[in-house]
């Protein structure tokens, strides 16, 4: 059997952010993934600024989808407030496109696809072995698990994530009206907010995210009622959605695993945002895997992590927050020198922990030269008056 230098499981925005730096560096990777195309991973699609800035910056040939620079952000009660950007605030891409760019990326270039669900992994203390439903088994002294919220192979070795959001979604809807925008309702359910993201071509998606332990009939409830008084969509089709890991891992044992995206519980809590971070640690993963020895490169890959860790327990602190207090959030948010400065940071592809680092410089760039074109704000608007889509 040909040598494994590291295995891959799953082919998501993790799995081929860390398939495609492998192989660049030459190693000999193999992708595990139980789906023969990629498509059906219920996801916004919605690529932030600092996914984007990732993407251009690792040279990734990925479908970005439509870039949106007009958004509306609603707090409760009834505040209204409306952005264009001179850059995108958003690009938003039909999730199993992108899914699938990556894909044909790494297949063009060679990568080794082994197309079967994972149902099990061990390590002996030097090789990691991976079993496949397919009965195909892999080995090799690296493995990067990248298999998503439900990870397999995290699960394989007692590993856990700290916190779960839950999002719910429809897709597809038709959204008559001139612009694309992209809207943000705080409190359309319990600790969280409505979203629409259009793809430009009169269809969008649209959904809730929270971040509270709340059943799925309630968000079910939830997202019924968002859509109704959004976009007038009384029956709204399929509905798909999952769980958004956050929080980071625990992972017992001395087994150098390395967890990537949401098998290691990177996404945003704030937002639910996951693809950057997906991206970033599938890559940090695969440095991790070239520059150290099998044995050490889960201590280099989380000492590697260290300002992502920060960042979330940063994003901990403030969303646990925010989520408890939703009007006085919304109403510090809509002040200008809050989200002024907050936009400029954002939309230059900063986290939260660098543009609150940077609070002052942006303020005074906000002023300067504002990449907000034009703000609106219109408080106690009901929300189904304050746009029609
Ligand atoms: C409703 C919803 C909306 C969202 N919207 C956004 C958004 O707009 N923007 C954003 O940035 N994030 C969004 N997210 C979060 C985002 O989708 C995830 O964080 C991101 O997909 C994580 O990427 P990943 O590669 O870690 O995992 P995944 O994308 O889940 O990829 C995992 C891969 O592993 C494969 N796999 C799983 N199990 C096995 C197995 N046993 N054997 C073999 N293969 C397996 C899967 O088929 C898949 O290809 C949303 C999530 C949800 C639920």
């Amino acid at each position: 059997m040909e040598r494994i230098d590291c295995l891959v499981a799953g082919a998501g925005p993790a799995g081929m952010a860390a398939a495609i730096t492998l192989a660049r560096a030459g190693a000999r990777v193999a992708v595990v993934e139980k789906k023969e195309r990629a498509g059906g991973k219920a996801c916004g699609g919605g690529l932030t600024p600092r996914a984007v800035k990732l993407i251009r910056k690792l040279k990734f040939d990925a479908h970005l989808g439509h870039p949106v620079f007009y958004l509306e952000g609603n707090a409760p009660p009834h505040h209204y407030n409306c952005f264009t950007l001179k850059k995108p605030a958003l690009h938003i891409a039909r999730r199993a496109l992108f899914d699938q760019s990556l894909r044909d990326a790494a297949q063009n270039m060679g990568i080794n696809f082994v197309f079967g669900a994972i149902s099990g992994a061990s390590w002996d203390g030097r090789i990691f072995t991976l079993k496949t439903l397919c009965s195909k088994v892999l080995k090799s002294p690296r493995l990067i698990a990248a298999d998503g919220a439900a990870s397999r192979v995290r699960r394989s070795f007692g590993g856990t994530v700290s916190c779960q959001a839950l999002a719910l979604m429809a897709d597809e809807l038709e959204t008559p009206g001139e612009r694309p925008r992209i809207l943000f309702d705080g409190g359309m359910v319990a600790s969280g907010y409505g979203w629409v993201f259009p793809y430009g071509d009169g269809r969008a998606n649209a959904g809730v995210y929270s971040v509270a332990d709340i059943s799925g009939a309630q968000m079910r409830l939830g997202l019924a009622d968002y859509l109704k008084k959004r976009l007038a969509e009384d029956a709204p089709g399929k509905i798909t959605g999952g769980a958004i890991p956050w929080g980071g891992y625990s992972l017992p044992g001395r087994a150098p695993l390395l967890l990537a995206g949401d098998a290691g519980g990177f996404a945003d809590p704030m937002t639910g945002e996951g693809i950057y971070a997906a991206l970033y640690t599938g890559h940090a993963a695969a440095l991790a895997a070239l520059g150290a020895s099998p044995e050490t490169a889960r201590i280099f890959y989380e000492k590697s992590l260290r300002p992502l860790f920060a960042n979330m327990a940063l994003l901990r602190l403030i969303c646990q927050r925010a989520y408890r207090l939703p009007r006085l959030g919304g109403r510090i948010l809509g002040l200008k020198a809050v989200h002024g400065p907050i936009t400029e940071g954002l939309i230059r592809g900063l986290n939260t922990s660098a543009v609150i680092g940077a609070f002052p410089a942006l303020l005074l760039l906000s002023l300067a030269n504002p990449s907000l074109s034009h703000f609106e704000r219109r408080n106690r608007l009901p929300l189904d008056k304050a746009s029609q889509y």
